[in-house]
């Protein structure tokens, strides 16, 4: 459904977003995820023909941004990160105006009401855009985005500024939107992220540095199934039990966090899961395993780790992946050529 090649954005002198590949099919719900400043809204804007890039490939349904702007626009509906609205309209009004804006051949009442109806803001078509709050408004972006039945929603930060309850609701509504369509939406909050996305494509400084499910990304960088258990009775007695059970690479005591027994991590041979394991031996030793918990990471800490890696080169290795590096060194004189286009095209944007 969108295809990205070889996409980079720059700024004047400032590369935003640098050699971007990724595909989503059609029905996925993909999430952004990247601190302030990664480059996510560019590549949104981009992707709904809202901005130029400087070089690469970007097509909507097989039709080329570039090329086929009209056709590509037609199947994206977007939720800009400050969303257009015309306060001094009112609700019904402005969806009126917005159809007419994008030429849609739907019936127009018929296609309206069931909008509003859907985003359950039937209920304020008739209060000006200015008089609601902030996750009314909110919603009448995501209407607007609706217009014309697109196929592909792109939700720049949608729950940005909005109280938790209203978080809820926007998240609630993505998730019932995410049944018949394809969504991209940003955010620089994990939460989020992990609450509404199949698939998470993480950006930092004008890169991808990860493109995958969390489970796998949390995988990938703690590849382990290590496991803290915390076991009731001696330290040395249950250390020399645990290291006897059958799959058990190593065990470390972690130490007393608790009376009267001790943490111990456990790593097992390559992906084995020990726990039933490990509860039989304790069991067999007359011993009461109090917690057990699993040592991996949660995309917040993959999130962190990877971002905080420094360079980009250091977040793939984080991850196991084996680049060469010649690729980027590509990129950038490739990219320099075409700098000259951009510069003024920086002047017309700002
Ligand atoms: P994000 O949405 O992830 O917070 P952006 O795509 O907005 O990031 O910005 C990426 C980088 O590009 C930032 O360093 C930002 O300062 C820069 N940038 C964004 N828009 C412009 C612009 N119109 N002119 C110059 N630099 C820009
Ligand atoms: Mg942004």
């Amino acid at each position: 459904m969108i295809e990205v090649k070889g996409l980079s954005k720059r700024y004047g002198t400032h590369l935003a977003v640098s050699d971007a590949n990724f595909s989503i099919k059609k029905g996925e719900v993909i999430g952004f995820l990247g601190p302030n400043g990664a480059g996510k809204s560019t590549i949104m804007n981009i992707l709904t023909g809202y901005l130029s890039l400087t070089q690469g490939q970007v097509s909507i349904d097989g039709f080329d941004i570039m090329e086929n702007p009209e056709e590509a626009k037609k199947r994206i509906g977007y939720l800009p990160e400050i969303p257009p609205l015309y306060i001094d309209m009112k609700v019904k009004e402005y969806l009126y105006f917005i159809y007419d804006l994008k030429k849609v051949k739907f019936p127009k009442k018929a296609h309206i009401d069931e909008i509003m109806k859907l985003i359950k803001i039937d209920n304020v078509a008739n209060r000006l855009i200015k008089n609601l709050s902030k996750g009314y408004r909110q919603r009448v972006g995501l209407a607007q985005a609706l217009v014309g039945n697109p196929d592909v929603l792109i939700l720049d930060e949608p729950t940005v500024g909005l109280d938790p309850k209203q978080i809820i609701e926007i998240r609630n509504l993505i998730s019932r939107l995410g049944k018949n369509h394809t969504i991209i939406l940003s955010s620089h909050i994990l939460s989020e992220i992990q609450a509404v996305c199949e698939r998470v494509i993480i950006i930092n400084q004008g890169r991808i540095i990860a493109d995958d499910n969390a489970d796998n990304l949390s995988n990938r960088l703690s590849n382990d199934c290590s496991i803290v258990a915390r076991i009731d009775g001696s330290e040395k007695e249950t250390l020399a039990a645990l290291k006897g059970v059958k799959g058990v690479k190593n065990v470390m005591s972690l130490g007393c966090k608790e009376q009267g027994s001790f943490d111990f991590l456990i790593e097992p041979n390559d992906d084995v899961d020990i726990r039933k394991a490990v509860f039989e031996c304790a069991v067999s030793k007359g011993k009461t395993i109090l917690s057990l918990t699993s040592n991996k990471l949660s995309l917040e800490q993959v999130f962190l780790r990877l971002t905080e890696a420094g360079s980009y080169e250091e977040a793939r290795k984080l991850l196991g992946f084996e680049d060469q590096e010649t690729v980027e060194e590509n990129m950038e004189e490739t990219v320099e050529e075409t700098s000259e286009v951009s510069q003024t095209e920086v002047k017309e944007e700002e």
